[in-house]
């Protein structure tokens, strides 16, 4: 059996390697010449870690991976603790894998890195896909330059802005959230004593919060800033903004963070958008997974992780059915309410990390301090989820 994959991003190389693992063939269609260096971060919680594990992507990664210590919430101007709890052990111990910060690129060169060691050619650069066609047998996805390739079912992992998704339900825009994120990477031997913590922190403060973690196994500060703005919509990893842009928003905050930003040598910046859940993800034999069926705000941190659980799952449906287009729709159902969740989580985040006054912190401090176990149980919906089943997550 073979599948094509429209897009190489985390999903569609996720994808292949699910679908390699069952014994399928894989064709990686991806538009751009090269998969580039995106200078950002990523954070992979244990739901998705131990995908990755099993797919030998973490042993690939090595070194390049950080385990935060803990996870922690400070106010954005005076930098005082909200709350502040382990996580590098407590993910082992709870949720069965490990709690991972990752550079994209090495996140990206590890997937592509397994992927070419087991099928060489599987990936194909420069190939932009303008639609699919379909019989009751197979699928073809059309190409830009004319061309077609054949397969018995085709993904759909193009991303938010997805071709596939716009020939299956209709070309409909996603909606800009309000939110534009700075983004920016740091050596951490150009920060001094102003280093931020070696932790997962989120800083909190009104219509605005900063994320700060370790990258390339604490060698590299990833930041990002994310500000309520109206009238800036441009999506890129490439578009870059002025310092002194990011500094006014971010004006009166902590040292840790004013300095990262003086000391970054570019800012990135990304409009926010996502989607209401899509009620739909397949069309015969064609299926979408990741950004292209359930975008989000990046404030759970779960985009790219449901993304590979997509994947997880939709070989699984695969590998339990001899229908196609059947195995398909089991893997949609399978995974509805779950994104529909995520999605929702991500999006209430927002109030939480951009009140307007410090004291509506007072009620978490309590709770980080009293009963710091609470907090951690409000992850384990997300990150206990054990696809794998070969881990032994403890809840409780
Ligand atoms: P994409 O990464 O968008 O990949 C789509 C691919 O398809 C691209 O390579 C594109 O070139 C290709 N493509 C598109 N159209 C075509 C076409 N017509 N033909 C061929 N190829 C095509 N998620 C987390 O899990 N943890 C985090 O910490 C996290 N932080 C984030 C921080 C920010 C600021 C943002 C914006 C997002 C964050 N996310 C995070 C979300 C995560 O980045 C995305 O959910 C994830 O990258 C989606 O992967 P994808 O493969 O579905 O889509």
């Amino acid at each position: 059996m073979r599948a094509i994959i429209v897009g190489a991003g985390i999903g569609g190389l996720s994808a292949a390697l699910c679908l390699r693992r069952i014994g399928w063939q894989v064709c990686v269609l991806e538009q751009t010449d090269q998969l580039g260096e995106i200078g950002a971060g990523i954070q992979i919680s244990p739901n998705a870690s131990r995908l990755l594990g099993t797919l030998g992507v973490l042993d690939r990664v090595g070194p390049a991976a950080f385990e935060p210590e803990r996870i922690e919430m400070r106010l954005g101007r005076s930098g005082r603790e909200v709350f502040s709890i382990p996580l590098r052990e407590a993910a082992m111990a709870r949720w069965g894998a490990p709690y991972l910060h990752l550079h994209r690129a090495d996140l990206l060169a590890a997937l592509m890195g397994v992927l070419r060691e087991d099928s060489p050619d599987a990936v194909l650069t420069g190939k932009t896909v303008i639609g699919y066609t379909q019989e009751k047998q197979k699928i073809q996805a059309d190409l830009a330059d004319g061309s077609s390739v054949e397969a018995d079912i085709l993904i759909g992992a193009d991303g938010i802005h997805s071709t596939i998704r716009d020939q299956m339900l209709g070309k409909q825009p996603p909606r800009f959230t309000g939110n534009v994120a700075w983004r920016a990477t740091v050596p951490i031997s150009s920060l001094g004593e102003l280093a931020p913590p070696p932790t997962a922190c989120v800083w909190v403060g009104p219509g605005r919060h900063a994320v700060t973690y370790r990258l390339r196994g604490g060698a590299l500060i990833n930041f990002v800033g994310v500000v309520e703005q109206q009238g800036w919509e441009t999506e890129s990893w490439t578009e870059q903004g002025r310092c002194e842009d990011v500094l006014a928003d971010f004006s009166g905050w902590h040292p840790i963070i004013t300095n990262l930003i003086r000391q970054a040598d570019s800012h990135y910046r990304w409009a926010l958008f996502d989607r209401a859940p899509l009620k739909q993800w397949t069309d015969g034999r064609a299926a979408l997974i990741g950004d292209a069926c359930h975008p989000m705000l990046p404030f759970l941190a779960q985009g790219a992780a449901m993304a590979i659980e997509d994947a997880w799952v939709l070989a699984e449906s695969l590998k339990a059915s001899t229908q196609p287009s059947q195995a398909l729709q089991a893997y949609a159902a399978a995974r509805l309410d779950r994104t529909r969740k995520v999605q929702a989580g991500s999006l209430a985040n927002m109030r939480t990390f951009h009140h307007k006054h410090d004291l509506a912190y007072l009620p978490l401090w309590l709770i980080g301090k009293l009963m710091p176990g609470f907090i951690h149980s409000r992850q384990d919906w997300i990150y206990g989820l054990d696809l794998n089943q070969s881990a032994n997550p403890q809840h409780g």
